[in-house]
């Protein structure tokens, strides 16, 4: 008798849990923001190909581009931290101005700045144990012990999205795009660690290399990727 009890008490705990899963996944929060960062832009051309395409114009391209179709299919605001070729302070890189929380950075580069190596494409999301030591270190002042917690527990967030949200990419890319190099690596110094929210960080190509030079001034191959990248922040937002 003691033992159906101890069953049934298990089962109706086990049902709560289940009960509060479901609440959770139920009520999530969805993303509101996608700010979309051409990197470089006005003197800071970033690398430049042989045949003379820069990095500037094709970040640029890529992130209007993006912008274009994610606005028709997502409901969300889509946050360009720049739409033309200036330059851009860091600052304003880092915070551009939108409404509400529930964002996801992408920065979107050429290379090769993250991989010497690479001939196909890098996606990057924060190494939150490198920042979390190099904070640490350079702390002179003691934390409060609940201001250090929760900045460790922001940065394992920031992390962890970063790390899905990659992974998501990297899938869809894989489909879209087949026989293409793609790594996914955590990076210790980028903007990634200076923007206060979760973030990744995608090589679409080197542009050094002649090859990939001429994909990259292919509006087909641009789609491509971009709506890899669509489908991979849809894939996101379901699932949070
Ligand atoms: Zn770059």
């Amino acid at each position: 008798m003691k033992k159906i009890f101890c069953l049934l008490l298990s089962l109706a705990f086990l049902n709560v849990s289940l009960l509060d899963a479901s609440e959770i996944s139920s009520n999530h929060e969805n993303l509101r923001n996608i700010i979309i960062d051409p990197a470089h832009g006005g003197a800071d051309k970033g690398r430049v190909g042989k045949m003379g395409l820069l990095e500037k114009d094709v970040t640029l391209q890529v992130s209007l581009h993006f912008k274009k179709l994610a606005s028709e299919e997502l409901k969300m605001n889509i946050v360009m931290t720049r739409e033309g070729d200036y330059d851009v302070p860091l600052e304003k890189r880092m915070f551009p101005s939108m409404e509400g929380d529930s964002s996801f950075f992408i920065s979107i580069h050429t290379g090769p700045e993250y991989s010497e190596m690479l001939n196909g494409l890098g996606i990057y999301y924060l190494n939150s144990e490198t920042i979390r030591e190099e904070l640490t270190e350079n702390n002179e002042s003691e934390d409060l012990e609940a201001e250090k917690l929760l900045r460790d527990m922001a940065l394992s967030e920031y992390a962890n999205k970063g790390e899905r949200m990659a992974e998501l990419i990297e899938r869809n890319l894989i489909k879209i795009i087949p026989n293409h190099e793609i790594i996914v690596e955590t990076l210790s110094e980028s903007i990634l660690s200076d923007i206060n929210k979760p973030g990744v960080l995608i090589e679409i190509g080197n542009i050094t290399d002649p090859e990939v030079e001429k994909k990259l001034n292919d509006r087909g191959y641009i789609d491509k990727i971009c709506k890899a990248i669509l489908n991979a922040i849809k894939e996101y937002d379901e699932k949070e």
